[in-house]
Parts: structure tokens; sequence; C-alpha cells
């Protein structure tokens, strides 16, 4: 049995309790080395082996896998975050299928659920947005052009954009060409939930130089949107005028 398993953001203890209880029956554990945070590794038994697939390809990934399965071993596919968000984890299953053999994912605590931890923040406002939209720049990993930033960004919603640190420039020329006001409220927050987490809170305009000034190259997201910092409507959930399935409306 193969467990894909989300690490979580960073700090060691975001990990889920049933992730945490497979990291600690595995034999075998292939971990994403670039963002995985190696304490976790901790929670393994002490003749567990461990594998960094940052130095390996999915050929060699698949290898370590099959092999172990074939030996009877228990092995994690430890990705960072949740595993479904630009995890890479679809192609791996769909050898394992062809394969026969069985996996379940176990999921995490995204970087975008820590980003809004670390900010205080919710995504979704009464009156200002009730979407949130995750996305990428473009760069090595094409996007479709239907996606592009441009045409994501008319509808106004909450973005939170991955994988894009290094691709400021284009971004920004992006959200002007939607039509994004220059003062719009935006964030960057590097290495969510790490003891070396770091967050500044700026506008689209000053996005370049605060990621530069600050030197943020990587792990880190950007967050577009009103919420930031913004006034909103309060809830008609917690309204004494409101009524729901658990409460009647206070007269
Ligand atoms: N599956 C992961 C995302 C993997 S893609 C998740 O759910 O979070 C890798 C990108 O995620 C990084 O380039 C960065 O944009 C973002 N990322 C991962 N961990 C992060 C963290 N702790 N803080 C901020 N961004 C992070």
């Amino acid at each position: 049995m193969i467990n894909f398993v989300g690490a979580g953001p960073g700090a060691a203890d975001l990990i889920t309790l049933r992730g945490q209880k497979f990291i600690s029956e595995a034999d075998v554990i292939v971990y994403t080395g670039s963002l995985v945070n190696k304490e976790l590794l901790n929670y393994a038994k002490h003749d567990c082996k461990t594998y960094n697939s940052a130095y390996m390809t999915l050929e060699q990934v698949m290898e370590v896998m099959i092999e172990a399965e074939k030996n009877g071993l228990k092995t994690v596919r430890l990705h960072t975050g949740d595993p479904s968000l630009y995890g890479a984890i679809r192609e791996q299953m769909d050898i394992l299928d062809k394969e026969n053999i069985e996996y379940k994912v176990c999921p995490g605590v995204s970087s975008f659920c820590a980003a809004a931890a670390a900010l205080n923040l919710e995504y979704t406002l009464p009156s200002v947005t009730q979407s949130v939209i995750i996305t990428r720049t473009e760069g090595r990993t094409p996007v479709p052009p239907k996606e592009d930033i441009s045409a994501l960004a008319v509808h106004g919603t909450t973005m939170v954009l991955f994988l894009s640190t290094g691709l400021i420039d284009s971004l920004v020329k992006k959200l002007y060409a939607a039509g994004v006001s220059p003062d719009m409220p935006a964030a960057i927050v590097y290495k969510a939930s790490w003891p070396d987490e770091k967050k500044f809170v700026c506008t689209v305009s000053t996005l370049k130089e605060t990621a530069e000034k600050e030197n943020i190259k990587n792990t880190a997201l950007i967050i577009i949107g009103k919420v930031i910092d913004t006034e909103y409507d309060r809830s008609c959930l917690y309204d004494p005028k409101f009524e729901t399935l658990f409460r009647k409306e206070e007269k």
C-alpha cells in the first residue's frame, strides 16, 4: 500500500494525525525535499529508508515505490501542503494503476491556508467576494490561455498565486490589463508557518519592490484582493435576524 500524504505547509505540527501515523508506520518515505520540513522525518521509524525526490526523476521515484511494494513494504510519498495542488501526483497514480498497486491520499494543510492564517485573513468576505482563485503565472509550465491572469483578474475575486514570486513583472502587467487598480491590496507570505515565516502587506503597485527589498524569490505566495484591507458586511449566518437549521430568528 502506498499513501500519498500531505505534509502541511511547513511547521512540523501542521501535519494531520493520520499523516503522522502513516509516517510513523512507513518502511520507505519519498519526500519532496525542496519544500517538506525534514523534521517530519523524525516521526519515522529509525530504520525507515528515506529518499529526497528533489534529486530524482518521476521514473526513479516510481522505481523506489514499485520495488518497495514488491517487497511488501509500506511506502509514504510525502508531498508539501496538500498533494492535490501542484503536487504532480496524478502521473504517479497513473503508473501505479498500470502496475495494479493500491494507493490512497491523506490530505494536508495547503500553504494557501497557512498564508491566510499568517495574515489573519478571511479570503471570502460578505459583500466583497465569495470566491478564491488559486492559480499561477505562466513559467516553464504553460497555463491555458483562458486562465491567463489578465482573464481571471477581471472577476475581482481574491486571488492566491502559487509559484509566481519570480515573475512579478509579468503578473502586475496582466493585473493592470484586467483593469486592477494599482492601489489594490496585495500580500506576500514567505514560508508560511515555518519559524522564518515573513509576511508583507502592500499594493499591486508596490509588489515588485516589496519582493525585491525583502529578497523573496521562492517558497512564497502572492495574494491579491480587497479582502486584505477593506470594509465588509457582517455575515448572515450569525445575524440575530437570520434563521438557520440550528437557530431560530431572535424577535
Ligand atoms: N501542494 C502545495 C503547493 C506545491 S507548489 C500546497 O498545497 O501548498 C510549491 C509552491 O507552493 C511554492 O513555490 C510556493 O508558491 C508555495 N508554497 C509552498 N509552501 C509554502 C509556504 N510554507 N509558504 C508560502 N508558500 C508556499
